[in-house]
């Protein structure tokens, strides 16, 4: 299997080579050239498979430049008990007849990044052994929350491996940023920036594009890359828990081989939604991948129209997670729909620079149409939303999971659908239990109190233990204090290389 970029001018080249340089050097995301189709025959077979044998087998034939017995070690070591606290890995949980819910949250650090993450830094270690990569890898990660900790967890003291985040000041909350300060590990590096996220974001893309940022690095034996979801090898792994999901349902006999079912996607990049993508296209029985948007509803607007408009006012959400205004992951669905026309790619994406705004073809807004359905939740609506799940099922669900699930019924009545649907579970509720706890405690018996205090009430109330990654997080040392300014930032990042050289020396 070979790589090639979506705009057209880089590759094809093997998944390793893809894997190390995380994004196309001309400036496109890396998408397989061949199809991987899979037999209702192997689907069938996966029903009494463990969930790391259920990766090894749909890695094998993306990594076809990894040996059998590496890409066994890598999922063996990356969906551990040390890991992951369930089993399962992603267990299923069968709310009514037709409803179940995907929980990707039993990782580290109780966010579904943690599935790609855990074995990321090991899929990225063998792709530098394969491509006889002498530097060493910096890590850079500009985070709203979720993406710094799982990358900070996955990467923590892996050989020939550097970690930075950064993080604005004033825009995590506190469970997320006691999650990052705490963070122990000899190659790591977490710093607040002062201002918001995309001060943040906009800082680290700099340093990314800046040759003498890169130069000065490679002095000290570091090459930057990037551990978000433009990277083939966080994108992957996602796919193996959509057919997950469909065995165990096969395996309950809640659904028949081959017969279709629906997945529901709380979405803000379009990573996660276009693993579903990839799985259906591998022959996994997909009828429809439902998008749910919060108020940054430019997807939602996207597959009504074919107009990807991100001219409009960014919104802090209880959702945060999904505030987000460029889905970058949109540009490979593109690439697929297109019958790979990088050209087209190209000017949507040249349009999206110039304009914030494009629009495609009748033909490709149909197929996006035919395969996607979505609709958003605005905060009230998911609040509700939390509280009518455990009115109904007496199951305690995170405010992006509650989006999940308000489209979910939207989905119904607007379509009348009631083929088998699995909701995907995207975070723990006690990552993000302030609104959890508010919607479910009430105003008048959470007002004043801090999220620490906020966990124990909701464990009391749910009668569910907080999970290892939160539970003791308020009493941990904190390691990492620095805050700097945005321009502070590139001196930051070669201070940081030269300790670490030094480390390593
Ligand atoms: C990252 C994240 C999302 C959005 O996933 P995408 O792949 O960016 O679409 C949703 N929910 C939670 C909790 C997340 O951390």
């Amino acid at each position: 299997m070979l790589y090639t970029s979506t705009r057209g001018n880089y590759g094809p080249l093997p998944a390793a080579g893809a894997i190390k340089l995380g994004i196309a050097p001309d400036g496109g995301l890396f998408v397989p050239t061949d199809r991987v189709m899979l037999s209702v025959e192997d689907i069938q077979a996966m029903t009494h498979m463990s969930y790391q044998q259920r990766a090894a087998n749909i890695l094998g034939p993306y990594l076809a430049d990894f040996t059998p017995n590496e890409i066994k070690r890598s999922v063996d070591n990356a969906y551990d008990a040390g890991s992951f606290d369930h089993p399962d890995v992603a267990p299923l949980v069968d709310l009514d007849a037709g409803l179940s819910v995907l929980e990707l949250w039993h990782g580290p650090t109780c966010a579904f990044k943690d599935m790609a993450l855990q074995i990321l830094p090991h899929l990225l270690v063998k792709s530098m052994e394969k491509t006889d990569e002498d530097a060493g890898i910096l890590i850079l990660v500009a985070t709203s929350g979720d993406t710094g900790k799982a990358a900070l967890e996955g990467f923590k003291d892996v050989p020939r491996t550097a970690i930075m985040v950064f993080y604005p000041e004033k825009g995590v909350s506190q469970v997320q940023k006691m999650q990052m300060v705490t963070q122990e590990g000899g190659n790591v590096g977490v710093y607040a920036v002062r201002g918001n996220f995309d001060d943040t974001q906009s800082g680290v893309k700099a340093i990314f594009g800046d040759a003498d940022m890169q130069h000065a690095a490679a002095e000290r034996g570091y090459k930057f890359s990037s551990a978000n979801s433009i990277n083939w090898g966080r994108l992957v792994p996602q796919i193996v828990y959509y057919f997950s999901a469909y065995a165990d349902l096969l395996a309950r006999k809640r659904v028949q081989p081959g017969e279709a079912v629906n997945f529901v996607v709380p979405t803000g990049n379009f990573g996660n939604i276009l693993a579903g993508f990839y799985a259906k296209q591998m022959g996994l029985p997909v009828h429809r991948l439902v998008c749910a948007a919060n108020e940054n509803n430019v997807l939602t607007d996207f597959i009504a129209t074919g107009t990807y408009d991100r001219n409009r006012d960014f919104k802090r959400t209880i959702s945060p997670s999904m505030d987000i205004l460029i889905s970058s992951n949109l540009e490979r669905l593109l690439y697929e729909l297109t019958g790979h026309d990088a050209a087209r790619v190209r000017q949507w994406m040249a349009d999206l620079m110039a304009k914030g705004r494009y629009t495609v073809d009748d033909e490709t807004r149909e197929q996006v149409q035919s395969l996607f359905w979505s609709e958003y939740a605005d905060d009230t609506a998911t609040m509700s939303s939390i509280k009518d799940t455990h009115r109904r099922y007496g199951y305690v669900v995170d405010t992006h999971t509650a989006v999940g699930l308000y489209v979910y019924h939207r989905y119904r009545q607007s379509t009348g659908d009631e083929r088998p649907t699995v909701v995907l579970s995207t975070a723990s509720p006690f990552k993000f239990n302030a609104s959890v706890a508010r919607a479910l405690l009430g105003e008048e018996q959470t007002s004043g109190r801090d999220e620490f205090e906020l966990l124990q009430m909701l464990s009391d109330f749910s009668g569910l233990p907080v999970p290892p990654g939160l539970s003791g997080l308020s009493r941990r040392p904190v390691r990492h204090t620095t805050v700097v300014d945005r321009e502070q930032m590139p001196q930051a990042v070669l201070n940081f290389v030269a300790q670490n050289q030094q480390r390593r020396n």
